[in-house]
């Protein structure tokens, strides 16, 4: 039994990952008393499992193939190997940078840090280490870990997850990646940059499936290119060691040998043995079910990020968070617009997106009411000076507002700020063509492509 502690929060939290952190920040700045609880690392997934150092291993990955391609360029250089040493101290000399930074911000919004693991120990309260934080209002947002599937065993040697990979101390001479997500393509991609021979396993019929199936095409083109294999529509159906690594067979038959596996299949709520059932918070499969409004159906108790059925993503759990400490400091709150959430894999090429994909449109609007146009960077200036081949495709309701932008080609990413603004604000294609890209920047090509839908195309045909 915990101590009765004298203080009662306004909001005590449970994670400090980027939902957790995302509502402590916000409901401080909005003057109210907040308690967050972290059991490791301030930051959570993304700062030190995810996000951070993913894309720090994949622009080492993007200065290898620059040195491999130089000559391209008329550059001499050579590329005389990856000191995987010296890529985790750039990596985590990132992380940690951005960690100190957190941990000042966090203090000097004055909530109070609380480490150690945590227990909801009633619908408005969390027990740590036999001391008891209450709550006017509990939110919970312990995260996610990664899945596996029946009978895999990940044993961090040869069969590894993502934070394993990510802190590999030599350069795998092959991979077999297990999933074509986002996680996936994005490990393959630098792998293979760093020189590694790289097969993805995906069940579905393609690479990066969420996505619009011809961004997923074009990724598949330019994996090809690269020299990355993969296997598509079938599934996994076990493992075994060998003298050199492991042997994966696929349900249709096929088999694939290689140092290790990495299992990327998706990730799980941290949501077992916390006592939320206990406190008659309802789950499905784990997550924690709430409303648009991030409420469980406990009322003292929210809960967001990767914990709940939304996107799984570092920007959704940040706007979750933000949406809970607002919508309780009295301020107005407004849903989140799931489909308005811009999705970026960081691989080379990138693919980037935001609203709904041209099949999800004709479901909405009728077949007959959607129109699709592509632009292809090969009529971009920057995207020729940079060597990237890829398109940009623009789903419009006829006569209406685009309801999708989906990017393939390297430093697409980078886009998909002014892409978010056009879906959100319901931009319509004539609204974008009369706005002026500068010439010449990949940006510009998402003005080219708005200038054709809009009918009057400059760099492509009609
Ligand atoms: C390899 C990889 C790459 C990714 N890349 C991207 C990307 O590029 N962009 C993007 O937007 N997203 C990316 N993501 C996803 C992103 O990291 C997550 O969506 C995000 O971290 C979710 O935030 P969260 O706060 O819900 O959970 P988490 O970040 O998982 O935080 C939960 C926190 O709760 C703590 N906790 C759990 N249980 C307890 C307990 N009982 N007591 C105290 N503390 C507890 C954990 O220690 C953890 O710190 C990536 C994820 C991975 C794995």
């Amino acid at each position: 039994m915990a101590n009765d502690a004298s203080t009662v929060f306004d909001l005590v939290i449970l994670g400090g990952g980027s939902g957790g952190y995302a509502a402590a920040l916000r409901g401080a700045q909005l003057g109210l008393d907040v308690a967050l609880i972290e059991k490791d690392k301030l930051g959570g997934t993304c700062l030190h499992r995810g996000c951070i150092p993913t894309k720090a291993l994949l622009h080492a990955g993007e200065i290898a193939d620059q040195a491999r391609e130089s000559a391209q360029f008329g550059v001499q250089a050579t590329l005389d190997g990856i000191d995987m040493a010296g890529v985790h101290k750039y990596k985590d000399g990132v992380v940690s940078g951005l960690y100190k930074g957190l941990q000042g911000l966090v203090a000097s919004r004055k909530v109070t840090y609380v480490t150690g693991e945590g227990r909801l120990s009633s619908a408005t309260s969390v027990d740590v280490d036999g001391q008891r934080y209450e709550g006017r209002h509990i939110l919970l947002a312990t995260g996610s870990v990664p899945k596996s599937l029946p009978g895999l065993e990940i044993d961090g040697d040869r069969v590894i997850s993502s934070d394993h990979a990510l802190t590999l101390d030599r350069v795998p001479k092959s991979a077999i990646v297990l999933g074509g997500g986002v996680i996936g393509c994005e490990f393959a991609s630098a792998w293979k940059s760093f020189g590694t021979d790289v097969t993805i396993v995906e069940a579905l019929p393609h690479l990066v499936p969420v996505e619009d199936e011809s961004s997923s095409k074009l990724l598949e083109r330019a994996f090809r290119k690269r020299g990355i294999s993969f296997s598509l529509g079938s599934r996994f159906s076990g493992v075994e060691y060998t003298d050199g690594g492991v042997k994966v067979s696929l349900e249709n038959g096929k088999t694939f040998e290689a140092e290790l596996l990495l299992v990327a299949v998706g990730r799980g709520p941290v949501s077992q043995g916390l006592g939320y059932e206990e406190a008659g918070v309802a789950t499905d499969r784990g997550y924690v079910l709430v409303d648009e409004y991030m409420r469980t159906n406990v009322e003292t108790i929210s809960a967001v990020g990767d914990l709940v059925p939304t996107l799984q993503l570092a920007h959704v759990g940040f706007a979750e968070g933000i949406l809970v400490a607002e919508r309780l400091a009295g301020l107005k709150t407004v849903p989140i617009d799931y489909d308005g959430v811009p999705r970026v894999t960081y691989s080379h090429p990138e693919v980037a997106s935001v609203g709904v994909t041209e099949a999800k449109a004709k479901e909405l609007y009728g077949a007959d009411k959607v129109v699709a146009l592509k632009y292809n960077l090969g009529g971009n200036g920057k995207s020729k000076i940079l060597k990237t081949a890829g398109e940009i495709k623009l789903v419009q309701v006829r006569d209406g507002a685009v309801v999708g932008v989906h990017m393939v080609g390297d430093r697409m990413g980078e886009l998909i700020g002014e892409a978010q603004l056009i879906y959100n604000w319901e931009a319509l294609p004539a609204e974008v063509a009369q706005l002026i890209h500068a010439h010449p920047t990949q940006n510009e090509a998402l003005g080219e492509a708005h200038l054709a839908l809009a009918g009057k195309p400059l760099h492509s045909h009609d």
